[in-house]
């Protein structure tokens, strides 16, 4: 191999990780790795998190294909990336494979969890072979691993590797091209065009492509008869998302202008890194404290309002939300809201389950970081913190490093301090074996590392990996099975949690209406009952901006006044919601 060859081949490694990066395909998780074309018992692997930066070969590690050693005996000093082992085993067991991306999608999760193969459509899927493998991580965990869905471990990336091996499965058979292996969450296996944005949503009935034909058939749709058993059942759920929050000036994760989209180093924090990790928490608590004071001055935006007028006239039976903002209960306090995600307004003791005050904590938060604090209220008068911008940010004189990691001047995120459970530490908890915590403070009450991990304060909603309470779900569920109709308001369903709730309504009968820009995952199933003639009495499905619709939706209804159990549901009294 000439140095020109050399040269080629690191200037397509580094122009794969940027096509990775361009389509935000392995944003924070996913990496691109590469065999070495002149040993082929090595592999490069990069060693930072954001394939957009990465320029040379300086950014990789090379690793031995066979136990997974560094090459370089000085390169052990770096922490290698903890999913590196997927990679190994694949170039250990399949020699002809040269490159191999992994990737987190969550279209594909729905394949793993059913069991409902996945199998080729087209002749642009031939790739996937006759039948795409699952592999499910659970059945290979040994004792006392930790079970977090990470491929982290030289026996669990063998055991994916050997996942590929059917005999009739493309993945293992020599082609032409560099072949691409693709690792999901979860353990299902496909090329990555799969995971590509959702579909543009079909507009039903297709009147309701313009505002006033939307409005028309959501009056059709709110006031209808219900077609089902109990005849009791009249009114309408709402589940709403991240969508209906963006007119309060709070980006949403996926939107042209989301956290997603404008910061690509975006990374949320998991649960079990968070409760793991005192250097994690704080970070956590670092970027917290920064973004807190414009999160708790943002308020409920028209289309809250508008839900609240719903709520008064008599049409909707509660709300389920996935936003952690609070605005929900600040805009109908009288109408129930269940807040499926928690919210941000607490922070809760993950040992003893008391809650505080945000705002409290916030200021416990400033006297504990004093150097901090200042630098809060200069990009506070700045106004950098209003914008989610990264380059109108940096123009306020607030600079982030690659990790997305505001850099405050003279401080590092090492120095930053989080108070202990006050709860916790005046009356120190047992373990079930009857031993004493013992929560070591410093001299200000900030938590340090000693023996115990109790008393650690968290935001009170629901992590990334963490697992929504049993008491929460079947809330959801019962606010669901006591209406007669969901409407969906903002939400592209991304999560299981909401999607599942409305496949629940669904399968009882009730018809499904959903306002929301962009696609929603697997939405078609929600209409397919639909005819031509539909009015959006069945269901529906546009796509407008919710504060500027949900208002005249809401003069609409009361110039029509169609309401037949307005005056009796505004005469019952208020009976606070079991989650309340
Ligand atoms: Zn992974
Ligand atoms: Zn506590």
């Amino acid at each position: 191999m000439s140095s020109t060859d050399i040269a080629q081949f690191w200037c397509s490694v580094v122009t794969a990780n940027h096509v990775l990066d361009y389509f935000s395909l392995v944003t924070g998780y996913g990496h691109f790795s590469a065999r070495n074309p002149l040993t082929n018992t090595t592999f490069f692997h990069n060693i930072v998190d954001t394939p957009g930066t990465i320029t040379s070969s300086s950014n990789f590690i090379e690793f031995n294909v066979y136990n997974g050693a560094p090459v370089a005996s000085n390169s052990t000093s770096i922490s290698p990336y903890s999913e590196m082992w997927i990679h190994q085993a694949i170039y250990k067991r399949y020699p002809s494979i040269n490159a191999v991306v992994h990737s987190h999608s969550r279209a594909v999760l729905p394949f793993a969890n059913t069991g409902v193969p996945l199998v080729p459509q087209l002749h642009l899927d031939g790739v996937l072979g006759d039948q795409v493998p699952v592999f499910d991580i659970a059945e290979y965990y040994r004792p006392n691993e930790t079970h977090d869905f990470l491929v982290n471990l030289p026996h669990l990336g063998a055991a994916l590797a050997d996942t590929f091996s059917t005999p009739e499965n493309n993945a293992t058979k020599k082609n032409s091209e560099q072949e691409q292996t693709v690792e999901m969450v979860g353990g299902q296996l496909m090329r990555i065009p799969y995971t590509a944005p959702l579909p543009a949503p079909t507009i039903i009935p297709s009147a309701a492509a313009s505002v006033s034909g939307a409005i028309a058939a959501l009056t059709d749709f709110l006031t209808s008869t219900p077609q089902l058993r109990n005849k009791n059942k009249d009114k309408t759920v709402l589940l709403t998302g991240a969508g209906i929050s963006v007119a309060s000036g709070l980006a949403d994760y996926r939107g042209t202008k989301g956290t997603y989209t404008l910061n690509k180093t975006y990374r949320p924090i998991y649960f079990h890194e968070f409760v793991a990790n005192h250097a994690a928490r704080k970070r956590y608590w670092a970027r917290s404290f920064l973004g807190w004071t414009n999160l708790n001055k943002s308020k409920p935006n028209p289309a809250h309002k508008a839900v609240a007028d719903l709520g008064r006239m008599g049409y909707l039976s509660s709300v389920i939300t996935q936003n952690v903002d609070s605005f929900h209960p600040q805009a109908h306090p009288s109408l129930r809201t269940l807040e499926l995600h928690g919210y941000l307004r607490s922070a809760v003791c993950t040992t003893c389950r008391t809650e505080y005050d945000r705002q409290l904590f916030q200021n416990d938060l400033a006297a504990l970081n004093p150097a901090w604090s200042d630098f809060l209220n200069e990009m506070l008068a700045s106004g950098a913190l209003t914008t989610e911008n990264p380059d109108e940010r940096r123009r306020l004189g607030l600079k982030t490093n690659p990790d997305g990691d505001v850099d405050v001047p003279g401080v590092d995120y090492a120095t930053f301090r989080y108070p202990a459970c006050p709860t916790c530490l005046a009356k120190p908890p047992q373990d079930k074996d009857g031993k004493k915590h013992v929560i070591e403070v410093d001299v200000d009450g900030a938590w340090v590392a000693g023996n115990s991990t109790a008393g650690i304060l968290k935001p009170n909603v629901i992590m990334f990996g963490e697992s929504i309470p049993d008491t929460t779900k079947t809330a959801a569920e019962l606010a669901i099975d006591e209406a007669s109709r969901v409407l969906v308001l903002g939400s592209s369903l991304a999560t299981y949690s909401a999607w599942r709730l409305v496949k629940r309504a669904r399968e009882q009968g009730m018809p499904i209406g959903i306002v929301n820009i962009g696609g929603v995952r697997g939405e078609e199933q929600f209409f397919s009952h639909l005819g031509e003639n539909s009015t959006g009495k069945d269901g529906l499905r546009c796509a407008h901006i919710l504060e500027e619709m949900l208002p005249n939706l809401v003069k609409e209804l009361g110039q029509k006044n169609t309401t037949p159990f307005a005056s009796s549901a505004m005469a019952r009294p208020f009976v606070p919601a079991p989650w309340a």
